[in-house]
């Protein structure tokens, strides 16, 4: 049996829950259908064929998941943030002994490569690990003095929040949202995507039997503009935590307006990597290809326009073109797979638009541009060369493994063509001149910025976008402001004499 093989028998086997019971809500610990009892179903990217059935929610199944995290955060807000923290720990603990059945049903219900998602499941580990330590502190705050008062500045939590899920790598973005949450003593419920909500309910699972209290986590599965929608309206839901599409971020802020939601937005990007000629070349093609063919493609931090200098243009996009001919497109579960199926026909068909859509608009197919296969929505890495930043291709966020390349003449130009998008998640640069980047990275329109290297992750480091990539910042102590209220309490000192207005 060859390991591709060993592995879809594997993943047979974690899967069968899911295709026998179908995907369910989970509310104050229990497994529950939606009240309508109604379904849908969702596909396998690898052939379209069923995987599961998957509770259909509306405003019922939200109201009863935000009754059971307003009762449960009664208590799991006044567990003392060193009781979280162990908790959270034993949750990390668990997500780290399942984290094959993790990667295995992720990468069947994302399209993911096993190759990537393997290390997604640890990720999340981490996240639980991470803000699990911050836990204990998460509370404190300053002590200031004057002559007359002294003020004790604390943090509480803010109450039950809601945790609106992607697609995209969706178990590592839930822990993502939701290990911060639950160590600042907040109660979530969980929305995931639509075409992805398996991992969820394994967290869930995972977090509970590693001892969380039933009710502290809750996930209700459905359409966003029913299920998620409802959840942001909620009264006793006091925050939003949104990870998607910038548009469905501006329909959240309209649907949180009447009850004054909070919200937390990482939204999409067209994250330029600008490479100029006295750039280590091999070490910028490696992260460019990287950046946009990784994890599909679909991925919020993707390097999806290419900006080289002109000096080196040609130079540097035939060797990306050549990068792109050789990854190797397959099922999933193989190892050595890199870019696996995207994740539905619906996206598959966005996706393979712009094909045209850069054919009509003039830019040149250096690699890929095509439907590989019949079965399945497998796509290749595409390179499209020659394109000027007014172009769709260079301005709409594609989200798979496509990438647009444009030459720039000089850091003015590389400048103003990397700034002229509405987005401003990331971008990465590449020069061997210390004082260049520092100009480029003063000037660049990017919440988060990599010089010559690709995306590296430091928890305790912000992330987020800028412009219309998002609002608010994650990791370090930026969650804890998000999913915390800051409370300042004045105490008199004895020198303070009270104003006296009469009698
Ligand atoms: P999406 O906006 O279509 O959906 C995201 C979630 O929102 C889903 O759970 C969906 O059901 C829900 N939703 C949809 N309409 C809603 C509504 N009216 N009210 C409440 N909820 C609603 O996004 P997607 O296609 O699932 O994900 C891809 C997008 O996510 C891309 O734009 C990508 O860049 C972005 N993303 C951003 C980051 C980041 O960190 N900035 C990370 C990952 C993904």
């Amino acid at each position: 049996m060859s390991t591709l093989d060993d592995n879809i028998a594997r993943a047979r086997d974690y899967m069968a829950r899911f295709a026998k019971d179908g995907v369910m809500n989970h509310i104050g610990g229990e497994n529950v259908p939606a009240v309508s009892g109604e379904t849908f179903e969702i596909i396998s990217p690898v052939d379209l064929s069923t995987l599961a059935q998957v509770a259909k929610s509306d405003a019922a199944d939200i109201d009863r998941a935000a009754k059971a995290a307003k009762e449960a955060f009664k208590s799991w807000s006044k567990t003392p943030g060193a009781e979280r923290r162990k908790i959270l720990i034993k949750v990390a603990e668990a997500i780290e002994a399942r984290a094959e059945e993790i990667a295995f049903v992720e990468c069947m219900d994302t399209g993911q490569a096993l190759r990537f998602m393997s290390k997604a499941a640890l990720r999340g580990a981490a996240n639980f690990r991470f803000f699990a330590d911050q836990a204990p502190a998460s509370e404190d705050g300053a002590v200031t003095r004057t002559p007359t008062q002294m003020n004790t500045t604390t943090r509480r939590p803010i109450g039950p929040v809601g945790v609106i899920t992607p697609w995209n790598t969706p178990f590592m973005l839930s822990t993502w949202k939701i290990a911060p949450a639950l160590a600042a003593g907040c109660t979530v419920v969980q929305k995931p995507a639509e075409f992805s909500p398996m991992t969820a309910k394994l967290l869930v699972e995972i977090a509970e039997s590693a001892g969380l209290p039933k009710g502290v986590l809750n996930v209700v599965n459905g359409l966003g503009e029913t299920a998620g929608k409802s959840l942001t309206e909620h009264k006793d839901i006091k925050a939003i935590a949104f990870v998607g599409e910038s548009n469905t971020g501006s329909h959240i802020m309209r649907q949180g307006a009447a009850t004054l939601k909070r919200v937390h937005f990482e939204l999409g990007g067209k994250n330029p990597v600008i490479v100029f000629d006295d750039a280590d070349i091999d070490r910028a093609v490696d992260a460019a290809t990287f950046m946009i063919y990784s994890l599909n493609g679909e991925r919020c931090t993707s390097s999806s326009r290419l900006l080289v200098q002109d000096t080196i243009y040609e130079e540097f996009t035939a060797r990306v073109a050549k990068v792109a001919k050789s990854i190797k497109v397959g099922h999933p579960l193989d190892p050595e797979t890199v870019v696996g199926p995207l994740i539905h026909p619906v996206h598959e068909e966005k996706v393979l638009s712009y094909f045209e859509t850069a054919k009509k608009e003039g830019a040149i197919i250096a690699a890929g541009g095509e439907k590989i296969g019949e079965e399945g929505c497998y796509i290749g890495p595409t390179l499209f060369t020659d394109a000027s930043n007014d172009m769709a291709i260079a301005q709409e966020e594609i989200f798979g493994p496509v990438l647009t390349a444009i030459p720039f003449k000089d850091e003015a130009d590389a400048l103003s063509i990397a700034n002229d998008v509405e987005y401003g998640l990331a971008a990465y640069l590449w020069t061997n001149d210390l004082n260049r980047a520092m100009r480029m990275t003063d000037e660049l329109e990017a919440g988060m910025m990599w010089v010559n290297s690709e995306n590296i992750r430091h928890l305790p480091t912000p992330f987020g976008g800028v412009k219309s990539s998002g609002i608010g910042r994650d990791g370090g102590d930026w969650s804890f402001d998000f999913y915390m209220e800051t409370v300042n309490v004045s105490f008199p000192r004895a020198e303070h004499k009270i104003p006296k207005l009469g009698g």
